[in-house]
């Protein structure tokens, strides 16, 4: 049996109100309490982690940003310091989501700064990676999936990579119903755990926990989460009704 304890976790990206966050945790948390096998997360939009974080508290429910700046503080207008999302009560950040790279130019050199920052203050990281459908058309998945992990990694010690979680995303099965294959999902989590074990030697490679997303949902999950180098689901649209994020997390009953 793998010594890699299962997250799923919730990707809210620009959803939800605090009082719909809030609402959320009190429909989740019955159907949750009792599960203890699996890691439960959920990261949220900026404004709803406190109330959340506060709504949480006492219950097996990790909340995460979804973005941090890698200064303390400073003049970096719209950002947020890793130390303030600690104060709202977040465990962990999403950091390198392919909407974010997309969208808002975020780089493996970005990605890299604001997960050691993360790291340094406390917080442990989703770092995502994933190829396009035009770079997996031509041939590009694993060479894309080594540099946004390397990359993305570079100058992490062993000892850091205990904060560490690889969400593998391909982005043509983001958002738009087309899940990966249990056999692509493997394939290429695989070719990730053999670049760690590179990287940072086969105990860290055989303890760091590779997510899968990508329109994961409570039908497909468990084939998914059969997968032997699969460890967890980064979920956005399943996470966002309690019924199917708690189905999510039931997974394995
Ligand atoms: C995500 O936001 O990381 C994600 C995988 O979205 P969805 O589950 O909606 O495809």
């Amino acid at each position: 049996m793998s010594m890699r304890k299962p997250f799923i976790c919730g990707n809210w990206k620009m959803y939800k109100t605090v009082a719909e966050a809030v609402a959320f945790v009190d429909g989740v948390r019955a159907l949750v309490a009792g599960v203890d096998d699996v890691e439960i997360g959920i990261g949220a939009p900026a404004t709803a982690l406190k109330s959340l974080a506060d709504a949480a508290k006492g219950t097996n429910i990790l909340i995460g940003g979804e973005n941090c700046h890698w200064e303390k503080e400073g003049a970096f207008t719209g950002e947020i310091a890793p130390g303030m999302l600690v104060e709202a009560g977040c465990s962990f950040v999403i950091i390198g989501h392919s909407e974010r790279r997309q969208y808002f130019g975020e780089t493996n050199e970005s990605c890299n700064r604001k997960a050691k920052a993360a790291i340094a203050n406390g917080l442990s990281v989703i770092l995502c990676c994933g190829e396009t459908l035009e770079e997996r058309e031509a041939g590009r998945t694993s060479a894309v999936v080594i540099d946004h992990v390397k990359n993305g990694l570079a100058g992490f010690s062993a000892g850091e990579m205990k904060s560490i979680v690889i969400a593998y995303e391909p982005v043509w099965a983001i958002g738009t119903g087309k899940v990966a294959t249990p056999e692509q999902a493997q394939e290429v989590h695989s070719v990730i755990r053999k670049l760690l074990a590179e990287m940072f030697g086969q105990a860290v490679a055989d303890a760091t926990r590779i997510q899968y997303g990508g329109s994961v949902k409570p039908e497909n999950v468990k084939e998914i989460m059969a997968q032997p180098d699969v460890d967890g689901a980064l979920v956005g649209g399943a996470s966002l009704k309690p019924d199917s994020f708690a189905k999510l997390v039931n997974y394995g009953i």
